[in-house]
């Protein structure tokens, strides 16, 4: 991965450029942001960097042999360390590596319960092992396979545990030309003894507008669209890939079809309503609520301002105007709160069909409150 390819961060690719420029890359490198802002692409850029044989305006070359091995993942003095799960058969990480490395290049944004699902771990909780760090520690020893560079990444320390300090000494002194990465979400579960060690580099969340460019770019993603993933996604790239999967349902529509049956209150209607959203799956289920709280948001826009300056598409916009006449600015705070237990509910694995009726119910004495008050 080059820095060109990096979404964002200027600023963190400048100070990172500049180590390797000037050869004052410290042992240990802790880049340090929330999810989904890039800090393995990141520090993937950084790498190649350095190991490129043809570095060109301040970039990594993409074409030498060693940018070639780098960007594929496959070059034998860079170790890669991340949560996983012990098998009976091996407790050390390299029974992933496969699946590590199609999963980095589909996607460098993912996040750790991305990976979990994907290795079939995704109610367990990853770890690195005491034999894993045993394992950095005899690949660290070994000399390098081409005599330049020997690079230890590791994804997420917080999964270490206290099994850290058996890092301790090596991150401080390493062997001659071998640096670590460490790529955190949470300098607050690390060991101070590890974080003491290293130079701290900050990756920021990324802007509505670099989101919006890069769906745009990298997914061909149209404009409007774009707009609306970036909003909700809150700096967070790898949410907003996910956003734009999820770009098929029709949520708008499916949102106003609620509100209207809810509205209505007729029950075998509501049913029916519940059983079409418990039928899509989990994940579309908490898509479906993040774009029901930023469609009202932006409804309340409308509401207030009477503009058409806002981040919905054009269908979605029409669906917004019809659902101004159903919802009163009295019933945001109250259905907000209702969508956010329901968001909520869903991630705690609830019975979906429970969970909408009941929301469905709670929707409509919420709505039904409405014409009580207008009748007032
Ligand atoms: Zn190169």
């Amino acid at each position: 991965m080059t820095f060109k390819a990096v979404i964002g961060q200027e600023q963190t690719i400048e100070i990172l450029r500049n180590l390797v420029d000037n050869d004052r890359l410290p042992h240990a490198t802790l880049v340090h942001g929330p999810q989904g802002s890039g800090k393995l692409s990141l520090v993937l850029a950084a790498i190649q960097y350095l190991f490129c044989d043809d570095r060109k305006d301040g970039d990594a070359c993409d074409v030498c042999t060693s940018c070639s091995k780098v960007s594929k993942l496959i070059h034998p003095d860079i170790h890669f360390t991340f949560p996983f799960i012990s098998t009976k058969e091996s407790k050390v990480s390299d029974q992933y590596l496969g699946d590590w490395r199609n999963a980095i290049l589909t996607n460098p944004y993912m996040d750790v319960n991305d990976w979990l699902a994907l290795i079939g771990a995704a109610n367990k909780q990853g770890n690195i092992t005491k034999d894993e760090c045993l394992n950095i520690i005899k690949k660290l020893s070994l000399k390098a396979f081409q005599n330049k560079y020997k690079i230890c990444v590791i994804w997420l320390p917080e999964y270490l545990g206290k099994e850290g300090n058996r890092l301790l000494k090596l991150i401080e002194e390493p062997p001659e030309n071998t640096f670590f990465f460490l790529i955190t979400e949470n300098t607050q579960q690390i060991l101070n003894t590890i974080l003491s060690r290293c130079q701290v580099v900050k990756a920021s969340p990324l802007s509505e507008e670099e989101i919006k460019n890069a769906l745009i770019d990298n997914k061909e993603i149209a404009s409007e669209k774009a707009a609306a993933i970036s909003f909700i996604a809150n700096g967070d790239y790898n949410q907003a890939l996910a956003l734009a999967d999820n770009i098929e349902n029709d949520n708008a529509a499916l949102f106003l079809e609620w509100m209207r049956k809810v509205y209505k209150g007729n029950g075998v209607h509501m049913v029916s309503w519940v059983e079409k959203i418990a039928g899509i799956g989990r994940e579309n289920q908490k898509y479906f609520i993040q774009y029901a709280l930023h469609f009202l948001r932006e409804l309340m826009v409308i509401k207030m301002t009477g503009s058409d300056k806002v981040r919905l598409n054009k269908d979605d916009y029409q669906i917004a105007l019809k659902l101004t006449n159903i919802i009163e600015f009295a019933h945001i705070d109250q259905i907000t709160k209702l969508l956010n237990e329901v968001g909520y509910a869903i991630l705690r694995n609830a019975n979906p069909k429970i969970l909408f009726l009941d929301a469905s119910i709670q929707m409509n004495a919420i709505l039904k409150n409405k014409t009580k008050l207008a009748a007032v």
